[in-house]
């Protein structure tokens, strides 16, 4: 069987005949064909997508309408949660416990937006006696969206969700290490009664398909997930068609743990916060920095924590760590060990490939102590079971070494010195600051980088910005003056 793309309302194969071949993180066999789309593949689903756009209905009702259909959506998701979690879980190397969250989300995300668009409303700006000026919100177009192999059904319908709900049909490019989940979203669509041509999916290599997405003139709104050097090629392309970009990238983000914290509450923080999802999460807390006084314990405690994290098959509702992504990404991550210990960073645990699982991408959940600012796995993204432990000696070196990457998506604090809490909000480079807590969040707040982790944010009304255009309107009520030129 061939995953095919999904055009206009109809499953059909790449132009060319294309294809490529997914392999299963757990044992690297190959065991799914895929179309592999093209840039007139990519062509004719923004071609239905424009023509969804200009002539059809979905731009054009109101928001409660889009927002039944939507809530179809969550529905026809929910129905699948079992079997979606089940795809994800084999397809990405996930552990089925977590995969089953991302699966939960992945119809909150539709019902969260449903509500988002029924409570929007636009501005109106009283000027003076004689002039009303108000706020259109319109659909911006067709919305190209790219998204990474890491929680990818999750990541799809974060970005699916608004665009429709704002108006936009779509063409989506899943990634092409996870594109099996993005397989079942043509019969969700459809059981939910979205139009044909609102909804397009086209598979591919980032560099063929997903680039064509972005070239195309047609395409006024790219929202792309991924790396921070991918997203540096999307810029690029995308400016001969000057579109608006949204982007969330990379990260190396810092969970920052004071003498005066709750050290028990902090180190399960750290723990999870770097080895649940693998380690493949944009906001994992992938150096940990530790007040001096505390540094030796609390460093010797994360280790022998790491090495009890429970690696194993990604079915297996006991594995607490699965299968890195896919063989090339493993070999990254493992060199990336290896270049640790060649820094000169002390190897506290893990480092190597588990001896009871002999095949597949699994990598014990590794901690590297003793970790200083210069070395490339304090400044790079590893996106694997890896974490740096660095000790400080005073607040300032904290925001130092918290800042001291190209990166700032996410923060950690753990302190119980309210004072401290907010001096280091302001003082830390980051889009987002989680203080004595881990990677939870409302929805409707703005999600997203600064420096090299992003541009713009999404979440609740921010996503809505992303996929509409606000034009104004200036409307006199009485009559008033016009400057006369030419009327002598
Ligand atoms: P990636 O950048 O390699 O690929 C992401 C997507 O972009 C894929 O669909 C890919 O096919 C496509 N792509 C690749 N080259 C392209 C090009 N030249 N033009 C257009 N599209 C192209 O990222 P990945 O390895 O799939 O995902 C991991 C990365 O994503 C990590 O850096 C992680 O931090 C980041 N991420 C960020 C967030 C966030 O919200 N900030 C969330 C999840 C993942």
């Amino acid at each position: 069987m061939t995953l095919e793309h999904y055009i206009d309302g109809a499953r059909v194969p790449s132009i060319s005949g294309a294809t490529f071949t997914s392999v299963e993180p757990a044992t690297n066999e190959a065991y799914l064909t895929v179309s592999a789309g093209r840039a007139e593949d990519v062509d004719a689903a923004v071609t239905a997508a424009r023509k969804a756009f200009s002539d059809g209905p979905w731009p054009r009702l109101p928001g409660e309408e889009r927002a039944v259909t939507l809530r179809r959506i969550a529905d026809a998701i929910e129905a699948r949660d079992e079997r979606l979690a089940a795809l994800e879980c084999r397809d990405t190397g996930l552990p089925i416990t977590q995969a089953r969250g991302q699966a939960r989300r992945a119809a909150q995300n539709f019902r969260f937006f449903a509500d988002v668009v029924t409570t929007l409303s636009e501005d109106v700006y009283r000027v003076g006696s004689a002039q009303l000026n108000y706020v259109l919100r319109k659909p911006a177009g067709v919305a190209g969206l790219i998204t990474p192999w890491n929680t990818p059904f999750m990541l799809e319908t974060w970005k699916l969700a608004p665009a429709l709900a704002a108006g936009c049909p779509v063409v989506l490019k899943p990634a092409e290490w996870s594109p099996l989940s993005a397989g079942l979203l043509p019969d969700i669509m459809e059981e939910a009664g979205l139009p044909p041509g609102v909804f397009n999916l086209v598979h591919g290599i980032g560099e063929e398909a997903g680039a064509a997405l972005v070239a195309h003139p047609d395409v006024p709104v790219i929202s792309f997930t991924g790396e921070s050097a991918t997203g540096q090629a999307i810029m690029r392309n995308a400016a001969g068609t000057l579109k608006t970009l949204s982007m969330e990238l990379g990260g190396k983000s810092p969970l920052i743990v004071f003498d005066d914290a709750d050290l028990e509450r902090a180190l399960d923080a750290a723990v999870f916060g770097v080895f649940s999802l693998n380690g493949e999460r944009c906001t994992a807390s992938s150096r940990v920095l530790v007040h001096a006084s505390i540094y030796a314990e609390f460093t010797e405690r994360l280790a022998a924590r790491a090495a009890q994290v429970r690696v194993g098959a990604p079915s297996d509702p006991g594995t607490e760590l699965g299968a890195l992504i896919h063989p090339e990404h493993y070999a990254r991550v493992t060199d990336y060990v290896r270049l640790g210990v060649e820094e000169g960073a002390r190897l506290a645990a893990g480092g190597a490939r588990p001896p009871h699982l002999p095949h597949g991408n699994f990598l014990a959940a590794t901690v590297f102590a003793d970790v200083t600012p210069d070395m490339r796995i304090f400044q790079e993204e590893i996106f694997g079971p890896v974490v740096c432990v660095t000790p400080f000696g005073s607040e300032t070196e904290a925001i130092e070494l918290a800042n001291a990457t190209r990166y700032g998506l996410a923060a950690y604090l753990w302190t119980n010195d309210l004072r401290r809490a907010h001096r280091m909000a302001q003082a830390i480079e980051t889009g987002m600051l989680w203080v004595n807590s881990q990677n939870v969040r409302d929805l409707r707040t703005p999600f997203g980088g600064v420096k090299a982790s992003g541009l713009g944010r999404e979440g609740g009304r921010h996503s809505i910005d992303v996929y509409t255009v606000s034009p104004i309107v200036h409307l006199a009520t009485e009559d008033l003056p016009v400057p006369r030129f030419g009327a002598g």
